[in-house]
C-alpha cells in the first residue's frame, strides 16, 4: 500500500517553529527589517520557505510555503518569497545543505556596494571566526529582485562557497542546518561592520598561511 504525503505535512511543528523563531530573532536584532529577507529548511526534495509579502518578525508557523528544493516551484502553503529560485539554486549546488538564509543586513549590503573590492573574495580575513564560519566570500553581479537570471550564477558560485554576497542586495548563506546558516550570516554581517569601522586605517588581516591553516582545520556545509 502506498500513501501520498501532502507537501505541507512534510515539515513538523518543531521545524516550523525554528523558522519562525529565527525570523523573529533576526528582525528584533535588525539583521532584517521591513518585509525583506527569507529563510528555508530542506528535507529531502522539499524546502520550507518563508512566504512573500510578510515580515520575518511576525511569521506564522502554519503559514510557511513548501517548494520543490531543486526547482523552487511552489507546492503548498502561501505564495513563496520571490527569491525561492535562489534557495533552489543553492540547494542544487550543495547537496549537504539543510538550510539557506538570505537578508538585506545593513553592513553586508554596504560592503556589497563598495567599489574596488575583489569579486572573488570581498572581505579580508580579519578574524579566525570569520574564516571558520564564512571563509571566502564571492560577490555576484547585480540583478533586479526576483530576476531568476541570477540563479545560474548563484548555483555556480555555491558549488565552492557556502556564503555569497549579491551586489547591491545582500548575503545568501547555506548551512548544514538553520542554526549553522544563521551563525555564518551573523559572522558575515559583523565582519562587514568591522571592515567598515576599520576603513582608512592600516590593518593586519590574517596572513594567507593563517587563513589556509583554518581552512584545513575547519570545513562547513
Ligand atoms: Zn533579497
Amino acid at each position: 500500500m502506498s500513501t501520498l504525503t501532502a507537501p505541507e505535512s512534510l515539515f513538523d511543528a518543531a521545524t516550523r517553529r525554528d523558522v519562525v523563531d529565527l525570523g523573529r530573532s533576526f528582525f528584533e536584532r535588525r539583521l532584517t527589517f521591513g518585509r525583506t529577507g527569507n529563510l528555508s529548511v530542506r528535507v529531502g526534495d522539499h524546502a520550507l520557505l518563508t512566504p512573500t509579502g510578510g515580515s520575518l518578525g511576525a511569521l506564522d508557523p502554519t503559514q510557511l510555503s513548501v517548494i520543490d528544493a531543486r526547482t523552487g516551484s511552489h507546492l503548498a502553503g502561501p505564495k513563496p518569497s520571490k527569491e525561492a529560485f535562489l534557495h533552489a539554486a543553492v540547494y542544487r549546488a550543495r547537496p549537504n545543505a539543510g538550510a539557506v538564509v538570505h537578508t538585506h543586513s545593513t553592513h553586508s549590503v554596504a560592503v556589497s556596494v563598495l567599489r574596488d573590492v575583489d569579486p572573488a573574495d570581498v572581505l579580508p580575513p580579519l578574524t579566525a571566526y570569520y574564516v571558520m564560519r564564512v571563509g571566502r566570500l564571492p560577490l555576484l553581479p547585480y540583478h533586479a529582485p526576483g530576476d531568476d537570471a541570477l540563479g545560474p550564477a548563484a548555483e555556480e558560485a555555491a558549488r565552492t562557497h557556502h556564503a555569497l554576497l549579491l551586489s547591491n542586495h545582500g548575503p545568501v548563506v547555506a548551512g548544514a542546518d538553520l542554526a549553522s546558516a544563521a551563525d555564518a550570516l551573523e559572522e558575515l554581517e559583523e565582519t562587514a561592520r568591522l571592515h567598515l569601522l576599520l576603513e582608512g586605517r592600516a590593518t593586519r588581516p590574517l596572513t594567507p598561511e593563517q587563513s589556509d591553516d583554518l581552512h584545513r582545520r575547519f570545513t562547513s556545509a
